[in-house]
């Protein structure tokens, strides 16, 4: 949803905005703006209506774009219905490879237990996800109740030594 993301760039910088003008221009909902002034967006003064200078408003906007493309500190995938990087429930964290390199981590956020993704490089998992289980899914998803080609030479393994 492109459309929806709003770009600091259409705030003129010598220009004040009161919340209706600042949403139009950035083309959000009244309502984000003043989410936006809870989390810190400084209005000019205590004013009615509140105004928001445009100098303002593109610091704060570019300061948040920052924080949110930072990576997850390590051993936390982003939770998006927690808004915050949480660690995986139970520290146990699926691996599905996508490529020869590349694939997607899942986890159950620890917090609200809504599943979290991260895109991530096998070769990293154990420094980002350090001390986590980390279980390799292999796509297509086995079916239920089919052996385990896997399990199946382990014991054989096993069985022999
Ligand atoms: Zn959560």
């Amino acid at each position: 949803m492109a459309a929806r993301r709003a770009s600091p760039s259409a705030v003129k910088l010598n220009r004040t905005y009161d919340v209706a003008e600042l949403a139009a221009r950035l083309g959000v909902h009244k309502n984000t703006v003043r989410h936006w002034q809870r989390d810190g967006l400084k209005p000019l003064d205590g004013r009615r209506p509140v105004l928001f200078h445009g100098s303002t408003v593109r610091a704060f906007l570019s300061s948040r774009s920052a924080s949110r493309k930072s990576p997850c500190p390590p051993g936390t995938l982003y939770c998006f219905r927690c808004r915050a990087p949480r660690a995986p429930a139970l520290g146990m964290v699926d691996y599905l490879p996508i490529s020869a390199t590349g694939g997607n981590v899942r986890a159950i956020c620890a917090t609200c237990e809504t599943v979290m993704h991260r895109r991530a490089a096998q070769a990293t998992l154990a420094s980002i996800l350090p001390g986590c289980d980390v279980q390799v899914v292999q796509a297509p998803p086995r079916l239920k109740g089919s052996p385990s080609p896997s399990l199946d030479c382990d014991l054989e393994r096993q069985a022999t030594t």
